[in-house]
């Protein structure tokens, strides 16, 4: 079994919500040994054609990717949730998509026209969000917030501009009080499924897999069938989060399944104290699409 650390298929920028550029993110990826790095900014492929050069330059290969917002699709259980560490239920799932090779060009163009709704539908929402926040007395500027994000405005962005206006102790406050599904400023649209999305990113030559799976609160087991069901093609077994025994937990459900893993550091920022890369991960484990895009092979 040959170990490899030299994918990182999950990370983020300033397209959506990480705080390094396209080009510093190459760099950094390059440096910590990455040789196939995904960018997967969610629901927005704005950074890829900056990543595809950037990656050129510093001599590592670049699959195009994308992190989706999906629905929450089966229940969680509060005490699987307790047992990772979680203190919030999930309000979405994140479905990653990857195009290793040229996508087909006509469904590509179809994934982007679905893409874009889902991108441009953040910005309408987070007015509407903010607007709900004022209401209850806590100033927030429309610009303090979007100029967070330079790609896809999420409730992280108006969560942090709570913290910093000081309305809130923390992030975490935030989302209980004021932001999480339910609350009294949230304002809920609603998600594609797993089948669909899948469905989109299949017909444009890609692949997908579930992200972070510890999130959830399901049963491997449970959520590996339904992953199947719903035509996903992979799972994220080695993200960050996950501690030797999820990995192999979810490694062990995925194999018995016929289901592919996926490895990723889910990198924003080096601020949480996060490198890129340094994920080992099996390679004959990952789905064929990824494996045979190293360089080398
Ligand atoms: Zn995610
Ligand atoms: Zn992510």
């Amino acid at each position: 079994m040959e170990w490899s650390e030299q994918y990182d298929l999950h990370s983020h920028t300033t397209h959506s919500d990480g705080s390094l550029s396209v080009e510093e993110l190459a760099l950094n990826m390059a440096s910590e040994g990455v040789q196939v790095w995904s960018l997967t900014d969610h629901d927005t492929i704005s950074g890829w054609k900056e990543a595809k050069v950037s990656a050129a330059k510093h001599g590592i290969q670049f699959v195009p990717g994308v992190e989706l917002t999906c629905d929450v699709e089966l229940p969680w259980d509060e005490e699987i949730l307790t047992k990772s560490g979680r203190d919030r239920s999930p309000t979405s799932w994140h479905l990653l998509a990857y195009f290793p090779y040229d996508p087909i060009p006509e469904g590509l163009r179809l994934f982007k026209e679905w893409l874009d709704p889902l991108q441009d539908d953040r910005v309408p929402r987070m007015l509407e969000m903010i607007q709900l926040v004022n209401g209850f007395g806590m100033k927030i500027e429309v610009d303090d917030v979007l100029n967070r994000a330079q790609g896809s405005v999420g409730r992280p962005h108006l969560a942090q501009a709570m913290v910093d206006a000081g309305h809130v102790s923390s992030m975490n406050e935030a989302f209980d009080l004021w932001l999480g599904d339910g609350r009294p400023c949230s304002v809920i649209r609603p998600k594609p499924s797993l089948a669909e999305a899948s469905r989109l990113v299949h017909a444009a030559g890609g692949i997908t897999s579930l992200a972070h799976p510890r999130y959830y609160g399901v049963d491997y087991e449970k959520l590996v069938q339904h992953l199947k069901e719903s035509k996903v093609d992979a799972i994220e077994a080695f993200h960050r989060s996950h501690t030797d025994e999820e990995r192999h937990s979810i490694w062990q459900a995925a194999s018995n399944a016929g289901l592919g893993v996926t490895v990723g550091s889910d990198f924003h920022t080096p601020q949480w104290g996060h490198r890129p890369g340094h994920m080992p991960v099996v390679e004959s484990t990952l789905p064929v699409l990824i494996s045979s895009a190293r360089p080398d092979q």
